[in-house]
């Protein structure tokens, strides 16, 4: 039987130069993801995908190891200390439950005329997931979540009061740091600013869904060889699980083609979110910032969700929680729904065949 035409298309070659650099069971999985998921994204982001595979390094954490977020500090720079201040709404209970995640930090030095950016560090630290139905779409998830930050991912800014900031962008989540030298000359870098968590993980989650249901279609023996062995009886799922809510208002998002491929422009190439934002708030007629008000009630739900882990087993506290998320989504959906309204009709040229 023939491969599927997914695996025909890719450049194997190129693939198994580029995977030659992991470990053998993450150079297996990256094979049999990456001809899909450049498929599924489109050829336009093939470049983006390499690149990314490139510089990231995989690591299997002890299934014993007591927390994941202190494998952390086990990649981050000597000379940097982040400090967590609250914003960040994934707080540690949270990352300890997950078999594994994707972790960036940048090597900043501070030269004569302020702080600069010196390169970055990517990595992938999983616990063998090899047992778990939902491993191999986490990876997916967070292999995702590491393409998306690829391009463009950190740099320095400088407000009007000539003070420099850190920005840091995972698909569309923003998040901008205070950097602050120590006296012992460490850099310090203070989380200020958190946006657009609840739409990234609700795309990131209907990305996994898709991606994994694009591999479990696929007939066995139409995967190559050498790889099938991580299908075989097993029972592979994607688990939407928490982000259900965000995962089924993303997939309305982005039936709208042309907001879909603005969203695709921030998330694999780094650039055109302002663009975005207003093409957004053209296309649903919006005089105030319907895309802000959006993607702040997508993160009210996401922050929520978080809290809503951290209760489990507290039947009263969740239905508090779930009474609070109400207005959120009735928000969400109206413009949602807006959006859905002015769409255009098929045979109408977009905005864009016409400019
Ligand atoms: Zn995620």
């Amino acid at each position: 039987m023939a491969l599927a035409k997914t695996y025909q298309n890719c450049n194997m070659e190129r693939l198994n130069e580029l995977v030659s650099k992991h470990p053998k069971q993450y150079a297996d999985l990256l094979k049999l993801l990456v001809p899909i998921i450049i498929e599924y994204y489109g050829t336009e982001f093939e470049e983006v995908i390499y690149g990314t595979l490139s510089n990231l390094a995989i690591e299997e954490v002890s299934s014993q190891y007591p927390k994941l977020s202190s494998l952390h500090s086990k990649f981050e720079p000597d000379n940097l200390s982040s400090i967590d201040n609250g914003i960040d709404d994934v707080d540690d209970k949270t990352l300890d439950r997950a078999v594994g995640e994707y972790g960036s930090y940048p090597i900043i030095s501070e030269g004569k005329s302020g702080y600069e950016l010196d390169g970055e560090i990517n990595f992938l630290a999983f616990k063998p997931f090899q047992n778990s139905s939902y491993g191999l779409s986490l990876f997916v998830h967070e292999l995702l979540h590491a393409i998306k930050s690829s391009r463009e991912q950190y740099r320095i800014v400088t407000d009007e009061n000539n003070q420099q900031y850190l920005q840091d962008r995972c698909g569309l989540i923003y998040m901008l740091y205070e950097l602050h030298t120590r006296e012992d000359g460490t850099i310090e870098r203070t989380l200020v600013k958190k946006i657009n968590t609840g739409i990234e993980e609700g795309i990131n989650t209907f990305d996994e869904v898709s991606i994994m249901n694009i591999l479990l279609a696929i007939p066995l023996e139409q995967i190559p060889e050498e790889l099938r062995y991580i299908l075989e009886g097993k029972e592979h799922r994607p688990d939407p699980s928490g982000y259900k809510y965000l995962h089924d208002r993303a997939k309305e998002l982005l039936s709208d083609k042309k907001i879909a491929s603005l969203i695709r422009n921030v998330q694999l190439n780094g650039t055109g979110y302002i663009h975005l934002q207003e093409e957004f708030n053209k296309t649903i007629g919006s005089k105030t910032n319907a895309w802000q008000e959006l993607t702040h009630n997508m993160d009210s739900v996401v922050s929520d969700v978080y809290e809503a882990f951290g209760f489990l087993g507290d039947a009263e506290r969740i239905e508090k929680i779930i009474e609070r998320m109400k207005e959120p989504k009735r928000k969400i959906q109206g413009i949602i729904k807006q959006l859905d309204q002015r769409k255009e009709k098929p045979g109408e040229k977009t905005s864009y065949e016409k400019e």
